[in-house]
């Protein structure tokens, strides 16, 4: 629909004779998805919602020919149920911090002048001539980057590690493969800033002494994965990339390598076994990718995410990211916020932020004006979160002493009408058809657990099945090989934890 848009607007303004003047620009994605499609009119900031390609007319003969916006397409604030223009009046993105995402919605992906305009590359060229790899290593340390794929592990110590290991050849990875239901984070900044990845791969680059970068990319992200390529080639044209870059004798090229989506590659011995053209299989570490990763090289594996946010603190420093967050999680946090809740869209948030903001001041609370029953956070490794929970700030320590985590961003939310148990049965369901099937507890364990869950919710169970289903997490938990075995009895348990009278229910009423 988008395109069409796009076309008619294009349509109109050759027939206004306005194409030296005004030009239409495909943007990433502004977050709003629920008011989609979204056209901005610059320079005033107007923000349109869901336009249909009919209203495409009237933007420009009533608001670009005689500068008058058109009202109904405006934004209608539900409390005061009066107009908003411009975005930051909108309650969706008063609570925001842009940083990962600070470029979507604002340039043309495929268009690296924009980029440039917008501070782009300007941190490459600051790392390559006013520091050394040491100073802007201690920069990432300092601002207490985490890493936001779901592990949570300090950036600039993973970069430390990898530099100091001896080796000719280097790898920097960066991890597009998202594979969480209902995540589309890392898509949205690919597609909407692919050159920020881009910047920061090769910043890793010179840190660590690597030469090469590599893309580990879902093959179901086309759009993303045309703009990369696009972007590649550009910083390629504008010396950015390649060899010699800036001039100053540092070369660095990105290739692309095509993932099928799978989770358990979000565990990185599993993903650098799959871009070897092996089973996409862990195994144990030690050996960490850092020490022996793609081709048994030095590898620095990164999410989307995290690479997004070094640029920024290259060049507005340590100091100014790290006074964004909690003591011991700094920064912001992208989340894909979808289920039964008002503003269905992508966010970014400080650290700190507590889920009744996320939920309430940003999602516009739940839909169709029904009760809030839970959350999930982090993703099929997470756990559900009560209405008790709703006034933790949002950091990696808080959700998991609360039986969740952050995961990579996938934030579902359910009202009164869901059934818990069905939902850890739904949860479970994927991390079966995901479970690589190497190891007996996750491979069998994960199976059994399903089908008591499935004889719950059929009516068919017993009260003692729910003490078998705790028991039986708890040695898939501790004997499981990697993550995705490790946490997947998380639905399972934080159900049961916070809901335990949804499981008596089917059980004693047979329902
Ligand atoms: Fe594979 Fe599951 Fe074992 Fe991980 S825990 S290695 S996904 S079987």
């Amino acid at each position: 629909e988008s395109d069409e848009i796009k076309n008619r607007l294009n349509q109109f303004i050759e027939k206004h004779g306005l194409e030296d003047d005004v030009q239409v620009v495909m943007t990433g994605c502004f977050g709003f998805c629920e008011k989609g499609p979204i056209v901005k009119v610059l320079p005033d900031n107007t923000f349109y919602v869901q336009v249909k390609p009919s209203d495409a007319e009237e933007i420009i003969k009533e608001h670009v020919v005689k500068g008058r916006p058109v009202p109904r397409l405006l934004y209608t604030d539900p409390k005061s149920e009066k107009h908003v223009s411009d975005s930051k009046g909108m309650d969706f993105y008063k609570k925001q911090i842009r940083v990962a995402l600070r470029n979507c919605g604002f340039i043309n992906p495929e268009n690296i002048d924009e980029c440039i305009a917008r501070d782009g590359y300007q941190a490459l060229g600051k790392c390559l001539t006013e520091m050394t790899p040491e100073e802007a290593i201690k920069e990432v340390k300092d601002s207490g980057l985490r890493g936001r794929g779901g592990g949570g592990f300090p950036t600039g110590l993973k970069w430390e590690i990898t530099r100091n290991v001896e080796n000719d050849q280097k790898y920097v990875v960066c991890n597009a493969d998202e594979g969480d239901p209902g995540a589309f984070m890392d898509r949205s900044i690919l597609e909407g800033d692919p050159h920020s990845v881009i910047e920061a791969m090769a910043i890793c680059g010179y840190c660590i002494g690597a030469d090469t970068g590599l893309v580990y990319i879902r093959a179901e992200y086309p759009l993303a994965i045309q703009r990369l390529k696009v972007a590649i080639r550009q910083a390629e044209e504008y010396g950015l990339l390649g060899e010699d870059i800036l001039g100053t004798g540092f070369n660095f090229r990105i290739e692309l390598r095509y993932g099928a989506g799978a989770f358990v590659c979000g565990e990185e011995t599993a993903l650098i076994h799959s871009m070897e053209g092996l089973r996409g299989e862990p195994t144990f570490k030690p050996p960490f990718p850092s020490v022996s990763g793609y081709m048994g090289k030095p590898t620095n594996v990164n999410n989307v995410e995290t690479l997004a946010n070094i640029p920024v603190i290259i060049n507005k420093g340590a100091a100014w990211f790290s006074s964004i967050g909690t003591e011991k999680s700094k920064g912001t946090k992208v989340f894909a916020l979808a289920g039964k809740i008002n503003n269905v869209g992508l966010i970014e948030v400080p650290m700190g932020t507590t889920l009744r903001e996320v939920i309430y001041d940003i999602g516009g609370g739940i839909k169709d004006g029904k009760e809030f029953k839970a959350v999930q956070t982090g993703g099929p490794s997470g756990g559900c979160l009560t209405k008790e929970h709703l006034d933790i700030p949002i950091d990696y320590d808080n959700l998991l002493a609360v039986g969740s985590m952050m995961g990579s961003g996938g934030m579902i939310v359910m009202d009164e009408d869901d059934c818990m148990v069905s939902i850890a049965k739904f949860y479970l369901d994927f991390t079966l058809e995901e479970s690589c099937g190497k190891c007996t507890p996750c491979r069998v364990g994960n199976k059994r657990l399903y089908e008591i869950l499935d004889k719950i919710t059929q009516g068919k169970g017993e009260a003692e099945d729910i003490e078998r289903l705790k028991e039986l997490s708890f040695v898939i938990k501790d004997t499981a090989l990697c993550g995705l075995g490790q946490t997947s009895p998380n639905p399972v348990l934080s159900t049961i934890s916070n809901f335990e009278n949804e499981y008596l229910a089917h059980v004693v009423d047979g329902k």
